[in-house]
């Protein structure tokens, strides 16, 4: 491209961005969370910090542990924070209170589910149900849990891309894992289509959220989902390894047979008493001693969502990957790049996945360059777009960075 091309795109697409910018009913978030001048699109890995959380994180610390101690555990609200905090991230995936419950990492949360749900199968007295459908494209810790889930309880693993879930369900199905957004391509998969389709199959559905909660609607009570699973540290913020949840729904509750009764899940769990008992609701889902330092953390960082609707959270998403994808196509050389992410609206998840044939090495430059995003083998560069603090002229600017590295 001639110089004096360049110059003119950077111009209209610089304009562009400042206007967009400006209409940006979500601009003022961004000074919500603690950044600089880098081009942060790396949210759907780690998610940023919201600026509130180290001093929250000092009380948690030095008063309610440090003066409080054990009697923190009342008085500052730690043995319930599990559901507190399960009723905070409900309204963000669609869901009533009382259904999620926090703690464990997304991995144990999946074992949980998937278990749980061949157990329903099986309490609906349905045995012949000798089969779980995996999605085969999953981030490959779900297809590993997967695997042992259906060791232990006596099924068949079987793998199969969303796509062609629909035709393998059969009355052998018990249970189907499916992810609502591909973590490599960022497809956005059928939630509601799908789930009514292993609901016509009398199988249970297991979503894991990963991906989409924060970034867009889910509607988990809407459509009938049974189980869902996702992390909190992803579009939800809530820090390095801050603890995952687990969506049970209502009615499924009083039949959720967790493969991991720990005390926490007990009825009457400061009963000791030796036979088990499950707790109702929620807590049901709990294990043991929750990790307080990191949930609380998590806690704060959802201070961020006040006035703030996944609608307009799903609208800015929608309207920076367009945007990303139309720099790119102006900035980055014809062929250099291949976006694997869907172009139809409701396909598309909040990142772009862009195959290039030295991805490894171009992201390197890239985040020397301060635009951040990350690799994922062999040949994608990702880029996540959180809407509450990436804005038009970050994604303008990322696109631009790109290009020049392509020429
Ligand atoms: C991020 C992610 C995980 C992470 O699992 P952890 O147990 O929290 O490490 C699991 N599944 C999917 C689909 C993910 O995107």
């Amino acid at each position: 491209m001639s110089e004096l091309r360049m110059s003119e795109l950077v111009t209209e697409l610089t304009a562009q961005a400042e206007k967009l910018d400006a209409a940006d009913e979500l601009a003022a978030k961004r000074a919500e969370f603690a950044l600089d001048d880098a081009v942060y699109l790396d949210g759907n890995s780690l998610g940023a910090l919201p600026a509130n959380v180290p001093a929250r994180v000092e009380d948690v610390v030095r008063r309610q542990w440090g003066s409080l101690r054990i009697r923190s555990w009342d008085e500052s609200g730690w043995w319930t924070a599990p559901e507190r905090i399960g009723d905070r991230i409900a309204p963000l995936v669609g869901a009533a209170p009382g259904q999620i419950v926090v703690g464990d990492s997304t991995s144990v949360n999946v074992f949980k589910a998937v278990v749980a749900a061949v157990r329903l199968a099986e309490s609906a007295g349905d045995g012949a149900r000798d089969e779980i459908l995996v999605d085969a494209t999953t981030f490959p810790t779900d297809g590993y849990i997967a695997e042992s889930a259906a060791r232990l309880t006596g099924r068949t693993l079987r793998p199969v891309t969303p796509s062609e879930v629909r035709d393998a369900l059969s009355g052998r199905t018990a249970a189907v894992l499916l992810n609502h957004v591909d973590y490599r391509t960022g497809r956005l998969h059928d939630l509601p289509g799908l789930t009514a389709a292993i609901h016509e199959a009398g199988a249970y559905a297991v979503w894991d959220l990963c991906h989409s909660a924060g970034a867009l609607p889910v509607g988990l009570d809407e459509h009938g989902v049974d189980l869902a699973v996702g992390c909190t540290y992803k579009y939800l913020n809530g820090g390095p390894g801050s603890p995952a949840y687990l969506y049970v729904r209502r009615d499924l509750q009083p039949r959720f047979d967790s493969p991991l009764p720990g005390w926490n899940s007990h009825a009457e769990p400061f009963g000791m008493n030796p036979s088990y008992e499950p707790a109702t609701g929620a807590p049901r889902g709990r294990v043991g001693t929750p990790d307080i330092l990191s949930m609380l953390a998590l806690e704060a960082a959802l201070d961020v969502w006040e006035g703030v609707s996944i609608d307009q959270i799903r609208a800015k998403s929608l309207a920076l990957t367009d945007f990303f994808l139309h720099c790119v196509a102006a900035y980055v050389p014809e062929g250099r790049v291949e976006s694997l992410t869907p172009t139809a609206h409701r396909e598309r998840g909040s990142q772009i996945a862009l195959r290039c044939s030295d991805a490894g090495e171009v992201m390197k430059r890239l985040i020397a360059q301060g635009v951040i995003g990350d690799f994922r083998h062999p040949d994608v560069l990702r880029f996540g777009f959180t809407p509450l603090y990436v804005g038009y002229g970050d994604v303008e600017r990322a696109a631009r960075v790109l290009g020049e590295m392509l020429v």
